[in-house]
């Protein structure tokens, strides 16, 4: 019988036995299948190995991104709720003509892509509203209706919705007081545009 204790971590490797079981590349302890993380270069860790490279994979992100995007670590905030697709994002600040990709512009591409979504909203209740008038004889209705056309009709977030970029101080509001009309038609709208960049249009 071979004393397995005894044997060092290159020759458990070696050993055919080991082939059914691992053994973890960092603490060199064994591990079973139920337990085991494949990581880089087809190594196999244990579970307690594993968190603390999720750690260190955190550590080196945060540095890669705060290097990469020009920033300090509390600016990536601007982007974690952000529900968009990143590459869409770095795409746009890449047509954009700017020459780097920052956390500013990069927040403002997730800005602009969140007032085409309210725009697209105020587009089909325009063309709602102009069927609705179409098929109701309702006059009270129709008064209505037109009522709030004119009030939506002429909304343009990109005209109407101003922002501030710099790093963690960065905010987006409503110019003029258009903020009422908004959330008096386009409350939904909003909160959709919150939960998609995880901003408060003020
Ligand atoms: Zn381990």
């Amino acid at each position: 019988m071979k004393d397995y204790d005894k044997m060092t971590y290159e020759e458990k490797l070696k050993d055919s036995v080991y082939s059914h079981n691992y053994i973890c590349a960092d603490c060199k302890k064994d591990i079973y299948n139920e337990n085991r993380h494949d990581v880089a270069g087809y190594k196999k860790v244990c579970d307690a190995c594993y968190f603390v490279r999720i750690e260190k994979e955190n550590e080196i992100m945060t540095d890669l991104l705060t290097g990469l995007l020009n920033c300090g670590y509390r600016d990536l905030d601007n982007i974690m709720d952000c529900k968009y697709d990143m590459e869409d994002l770095i795409e746009e600040v890449k047509n954009s003509g700017d020459e780097s990709i920052d956390i500013n512009n990069l927040t403002y591409a997730m800005f602009e892509k969140g007032k085409e979504e309210i725009r697209t909203s105020i587009e089909n209740r325009i063309e709602e509203i102009e069927e609705e008038i179409n098929n109701t004889e309702d006059k009270k209705e129709i008064k209505n209706l037109k009522k709030e056309l004119k009030e939506i009709k002429n909304l343009d977030p990109y005209e109407d919705i101003g922002s501030f970029h710099n790093y963690c101080d960065t905010s987006i509001y409503f110019n003029e007081d258009k903020g009422d009309i908004y959330k008096k038609y386009f409350q939904e709208a909003l909160d959709e545009f919150y939960e998609n960049t995880g901003f408060n249009i003020d």
